[in-house]
């Protein structure tokens, strides 16, 4: 009798030990945070400040985030601009474990490629950009060229861009030339925010590697049985190595995000995968 106790006991610990070990918890990562400077009288307790999103990416059990600095948006003086992404960058250097950062620029900015050069020399590794926000068309040249002399210079530092993929149906053509950039820059590592939206299948026209797909949005999209195993069958075929996942906090909160992911009925593994294992292929972003 006592033998098989031990016996059950040794197989027990054993099976916790297998458990425990196949997931490092520590790597969890929210590719997709949105925060920006507390201001400087406070006048309420509620702030979406980089502190608090790591309450809400802890609630999820996740540890790291890419915090995404608001200096993108469009109706900022250089001042702001300036001011949020000092922010951002203060953060990632006092916890570097947990925060990167991204450098926020609007290519609609005179001073766009002026802080483009702030932020790498700041050490920024990753760039937001958002053209649909700026209001760009990516079909004309006069735009690109706007464009090109950023990508170029991200693209020599060999640095990532967080990018806004999801434009609405009527507006097809600028996806299909946000492709058109993101074949033309393989130096960059692109993190697809929201999934590529509703052209998510676009992803395999994608002609080299140096790319993920970050998970938000999209699959709250997704109502019906047959939608949902699609994207499943899809997220397969494209390679399950290529998802990070994403929140899109304060917009969403990550506990919705991570709920519509599971919701599409991925496996326990595929999930722990996009949360835990693939951050790790972007290591190189919390390093400092
Ligand atoms: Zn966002």
């Amino acid at each position: 009798m006592e033998r098989k106790m031990k016996k059950l006991l040794v197989l027990f610990t054993i099976t916790l030990f297998s458990n425990c070990s196949s997931i490092d918890q520590s790597s969890g990562t929210d590719f997709h945070v949105h925060v920006g400077k507390p201001p400087k009288v406070k006048v309420d307790d509620v702030s979406f400040d980089a502190q608090r999103s790591l309450l809400a990416l802890k609630s999820i059990d996740l540890s790291r985030a890419l915090i995404i600095s608001r200096a993108y948006q469009r109706h900022r003086t250089h001042e702001q601009v300036k001011e949020e992404n000092d922010y951002v960058n203060l953060t990632q250097n006092s916890k570097p474990q947990i925060f990167t950062g991204a450098c926020g620029i609007s290519v609609t900015h005179k001073w766009a490629l002026e802080e483009t050069r702030r932020c790498i020399s700041l050490g920024f590794k990753t760039f937001k950009f958002h053209f649909m926000a700026d209001g760009l068309d990516l079909t004309k040249i006069e735009s690109l060229k706007k464009v090109y002399v950023l990508l170029n210079l991200i693209s020599q530092s060999k640095l990532t861009i967080l990018i806004h993929a999801a434009y609405p149906k009527s507006k097809q053509e600028q996806s299909l030339a946000l492709l058109e950039l993101i074949n033309k820059y393989p130096d960059i590592t692109w993190i697809i925010g929201h999934f590529y939206g509703r052209d998510f299948k676009l992803l395999p026209k994608i002609n080299h590697k140096n790319y993920f797909v970050e998970t938000s949005i999209l699959p709250l999209w997704m109502k019906s049985k047959e939608d949902k195993s699609a994207l499943v069958t899809f997220m397969r075929r494209i390679g399950m190595d290529k998802f990070i996942f994403g929140s899109d906090w304060p917009v969403i909160h990550q506990a919705e995000t991570l709920k519509s992911l599971r919701d599409l009925g991925l496996s326990k593994s595929e999930i722990n995968q996009i949360l835990f294992s693939n951050p790790k292929s972007l290591d190189r972003l919390f390093v400092r």
